[in-house]
């Protein structure tokens, strides 16, 4: 099914880095799963599209205040968002995870981090799971802008541990960065794409119409085993 889109172009918010998700590649130039499946839903639907990735937390300020019609970052629905946006049909399965520094022996659950220091980036999911838990567990919490800040971070030993997406982690350790990750994974994340609550109805629908038709096709399987090569 075709749906008429409404506008000339529409403006796509993103992270600025948040691989495999989206992320510069050698050229300078943009890509990975959001970027792609974006791009491939445009053409299918017969829409334009301009991307801009600008952070997290920013992409979510430009869909809230409409300088942004919509965003893809690797959003996780949650009933929170939900008051404020509208999602798509969940397009990939994910969740948040504790790691450290490759050879760092002292974290192996979360008890473990009391007096630790954690990082997380500002506006995630992961923020949020660290700022509910902290009492429990008693660490303090370092918040950074970007993803790459963040592993930074905890390369350099100015945080002890980090949390993020762990498609995300497990994709830096494939990449040979120096990462392990000592505790489980917390299930249950979904990604969605996101328009403002009540705004932009047609691109939720040529969205979930285009994700609908890659997922037939076998193409959205592609394009996920282009970036996720050992299902981690
Ligand atoms: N999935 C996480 C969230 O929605 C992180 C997203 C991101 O860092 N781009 O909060």
């Amino acid at each position: 099914k075709k749906i008429q889109p409404k506008k000339e172009s529409y403006v796509i918010a993103s992270d600025s880095t948040f691989a495999p998700f989206e992320f510069q590649n050698a050229d300078g130039k943009y890509e990975g799963i959001d970027v792609d499946l974006v791009n491939r839903i445009a053409e299918l639907q017969d829409f334009n599209i301009e991307f801009k990735f600008i952070g997290f937390s920013s992409a979510v300020q430009a869909v809230e205040s409409g300088q942004a019609d919509a965003m893809i970052a690797g959003m996780t629905i949650t009933d929170e968002r939900e008051k404020s946006f509208d999602f798509s049909t969940p397009y990939f399965n994910s969740g948040i995870q504790i790691a450290v520094k490759k050879g760092n022996d002292s974290i192996h659950s979360y008890e473990d981090l009391k007096d630790k220091k954690v990082g997380a980036k500002i506006g995630t999911e992961s923020a949020d799971f660290l700022e509910a838990n902290k009492d429990k567990y008693d660490y303090s919490i370092k918040y950074l802008d970007t993803t790459d800040a963040l592993y930074s971070a905890l390369e350099i030993g100015e945080i002890d541990a980090m949390m993020d997406d762990y498609p995300v982690i497990g994709y830096g350790v494939a990449q040979k960065q120096p990462l392990a990750t000592p505790i489980p994974r917390e299930e249950g994340g979904k990604y969605g794409f996101a328009v403002k609550k009540d705004k932009n109805p047609e691109l939720i629908e040529m969205f979930n119409e285009g994700l609908a038709e890659l997922k037939r096709t076998g193409e959205y399987d592609e394009i996920i085993g282009k970036y996720v090569k050992d299902g981690s």
